[in-house]
C-alpha cells in the first residue's frame, strides 16, 4: 500500500487526507499545533466556545457533496441552521437586514433605493448563471494549463474576467449601501472589489441565492466531523508534530523529518503556507524565488478579538458587519497603501445569538474582526487601541453600554498568524484571487522541481475560504490519483 505524508490539518489537508485513504492510500497528517484544523481553531474559554476564524458558513451544496463522496451527509455528524436573518450591516445612519430568501433581500433594496429589486433578480440570476459555471466547469480543475479555463461558457462570458464587480455592481445601483452591500461578498476572495473580475459574482449568489448557514456548535464543528471522517477511513494524526524538512532524494520527495524523527513515505502533500512549505526544501528544490511571493497580492491579515460578555447583548444578530465608515478608505488602507486603517470597518460574530450551545446561560460570545493589511507592525498597544475604537462604535451603532460586562477579552493578529501557522506576512487567508493570480497563475499544486511532491490549500488552486480549500483537497487527491 502506498504511504503518503500530509503537512498541516486545515480544510485542505483534512479533505485531500479522506480523498486519499478511500482510494486506499494509507495516509498520516503531521501538524504543528496541538489539535487539527488549522485557521478554523476553536477557543473554548470559561464556558463560551469561539470559532477562531472561519465563522460563515457558505455554499453547503460543496459541503454536501464532500461527505456525499464517501456516502455520508452533513447531518450524519453536525446540525446545520439557515439564519435568519442572514446578517445585519450597520452604516453610519441606518442598518440594512439580509433575509433568508430573494423575496425579503429584494423588500429591502427597494425600501432603500425604488426600483433597485428588479435590478436585484437580474443581477442574481446572471451570477446563479455564473456560479454553475465556476462550481461545475471551472474549480474542480487543476491548474496545470490556461486551457482549463477555455470552455464554451466562458468564451461567452469572457467579457466578465476584464471588467470588475464594482463597475457591474455601480452599473445597476446608485446607493452606496447596496453598492457596500454587493462588494462585500466577494472580500471574501481576498482582493479590492475594484481588482476582482465581474464573473466572481457568482459569490453574490453564494449570499443571496444559498443563504448563510451556522452549524450547531461553530464551525469547528465541520473540522471534527472531518477528522471522524479522516480516522474512519484509517489516516493517522499526529499533532504537536511540526514538521522541519521535507526529504528529496534522486529529485523525489521520499518523506519527512518531524521532531527530529524521519518518516519515509511515497509522497508528500504540503497543506501548511505554500511559502513556509517551501522553506522545508533545499534551496535548489524551490520553485519559486523570495521576489515572487514579495509581488503576490495576498488576502488582508486581521485583528481579531474573543470576547465573554457577561449578558445578552441587545440589537445584534449572529452576523454583524459595521460599515458605517468609509469602505474605499479601508480598503485602499489595506491594499494600495498598507497601514493601520484610520477608521476601521469591522465585522462582529455572536454565534449565541442563534445557538445557546456557544456561551455560557445568560452570556453572550463575541468575536470582532478588523480586516487589515498583512506584514503590518503588532503591538499590545495597538491591539489595544484597536479595541477601543471598534467597542466605542459597536456601542454607539447597537445602542447599549457593553464594556464593563466584558468577563475576558483574547486578541490574535500578524505576529500570531506567523507564530500559530507559519503565515506568509502573517496573511489571514492566503492569496488573492484576482485575475492575474486566478487557476494556472497560482502556485501549483504539483511540483515542478520535485517528484511526488505537492501542495494544497488557500495560496494555490482554487483560493481562499473553507469551500475551496475542501475542493483543494480533493484536486491535489485526484493528481495523484490519476498518477500525474
Ligand atoms: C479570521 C479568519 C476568518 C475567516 N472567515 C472565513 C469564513 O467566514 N468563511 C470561509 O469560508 N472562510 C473563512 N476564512 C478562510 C478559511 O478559514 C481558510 O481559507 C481555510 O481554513 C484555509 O485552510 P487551509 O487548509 O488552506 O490552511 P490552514 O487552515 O492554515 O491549515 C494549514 C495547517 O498547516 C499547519 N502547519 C503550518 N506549518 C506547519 C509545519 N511546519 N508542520 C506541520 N504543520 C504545519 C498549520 O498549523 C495549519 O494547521 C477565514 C480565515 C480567517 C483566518
Amino acid at each position: 500500500m502506498k504511504n503518503i505524508v500530509i503537512i498541516g490539518s486545515g480544510f485542505s489537508s483534512l479533505s485531500a487526507a479522506c480523498h486519499l485513504a478511500k482510494e486506499g492510500f494509507q495516509v498520516s497528517i503531521f501538524e504543528k499545533n496541538n489539535t487539527v484544523g488549522g485557521r478554523a481553531r476553536q477557543l473554548i474559554k470559561g464556558g463560551f466556545t469561539f470559532d477562531m476564524g472561519p465563522s460563515w458558513y457558505w455554499m453547503p451544496d460543496i459541503f454536501e457533496k464532500f461527505f456525499n463522496e464517501f456516502g455520508k451527509k452533513p447531518s450524519d455528524y453536525y446540525e446545520l441552521e439557515k439564519l435568519d436573518p442572514a446578517y445585519k450591516i450597520f452604516f453610519a445612519d441606518d442598518t440594512i437586514t439580509i433575509g433568508d430568501c430573494m423575496d425579503k433581500i429584494c423588500e429591502e433594496f427597494e425600501r432603500i433605493e425604488t426600483g433597485s429589486a428588479v435590478h436585484l433578480k437580474n443581477f442574481i440570476s446572471k451570477a446563479q448563471t455564473n456560479y454553475d459555471i465556476a462550481i461545475n466547469k471551472i474549480v474542480l480543475k487543476p491548474g496545470l494549463s490556461p486551457l482549463e479555463l477555455v470552455t464554451k461558457e466562458t468564451v461567452l462570458r469572457v467579457d466578465q474576467f476584464f471588467k470588475t464587480i464594482s463597475q457591474e455592481v455601480r452599473k445597476r445601483f446608485k446607493n452606496p449601501k447596496l453598492i457596500s452591500t454587493l462588494e462585500f461578498p466577494v472580500l471574501f476572495l481576498g482582493a479590492k472589489p475594484s481588482k476582482t473580475p465581474s464573473f466572481y459574482s457568482f459569490m453574490n449568489f453564494a449570499d443571496f441565492g444559498l443563504g448563510t448557514w451556522h452549524p450547531k456548535g461553530g464551525m469547528y464543528q465541520v473540522i471534527s466531523a472531518m477528522k471522524s471522517l479522516a480516522e474512519e477511513l484509517g489516516v493517522t494524526v499526529h499533532t504537536n508534530a511540526p514538521v522541519e524538512k521535507i526529504l528529496v532524494k534522486n529529485g523525489k520527495a521520499v518523506g519527512i523529518i518531524s521532531n527530529g524523527s524521519t518518516h519515509n513515505s511515497d509522497k508528500v502533500i504540503s497543506g501548511a503556507d505554500y511559502h513556509h512549505s517551501e522553506t522545508l526544501l533545499d534551496k535548489e528544490f524551490r520553485q519559486y524565488s523570495s521576489e515572487y511571493w514579495n509581488k503576490k497580492t495576498y488576502a488582508p491579515s486581521s485583528l481579531l478579538f474573543y470576547v465573554g460578555f457577561n449578558k445578552k447583548l441587545d440589537n445584534i444578530n449572529h452576523h454583524n458587519l459595521f460599515f458605517d465608515t468609509d469602505f474605499e478608505k479601508h480598503a485602499e488602507e489595506i491594499y494600495d497603501n498598507p497601514k493601520w486603517p484610520t477608521m476601521p470597518l469591522f465585522y462582529a460574530n455572536f454565534p449565541s445569538a442563534t445557538d445557546k450551545s456557544m456561551a455560557p446561560t445568560g452570556c453572550e460570545t463575541g468575536f470582532f474582526l478588523i480586516p487589515i493589511a498583512p506584514n503590518l507592525e503588532d503591538t499590545p498597544s495597538l491591539r489595544s487601541q484597536y479595541f477601543d475604537i471598534i467597542i466605542d462604535r459597536f456601542e454607539k451603532r447597537t445602542r447599549q453600554d457593553v464594556k464593563n460586562n466584558i468577563i475576558f477579552k483574547e486578541s490574535f493578529c500578524v505576529n500570531d498568524f506567523i507564530e500559530e501557522y507559519n503565515s506568509y506576512k502573517g496573511n489571514a487567508y492566503g492569496m488573492a484571487n484576482t485575475l492575474t493570480q486566478t487557476a494556472f497563475l497560482r502556485p501549483n499544486l504539483k511540483s515542478k522541481k520535485v517528484k511526488n511532491l505537492f501542495f494544497t490549500g488557500q495560496l494555490t488552486v482554487p483560493g481562499p475560504g473553507v469551500p475551496p480549500a475542501l475542493i483543494s483537497g480533493k484536486l491535489v487527491a485526484d493528481l495523484i490519483k490519476n498518477k500525474h
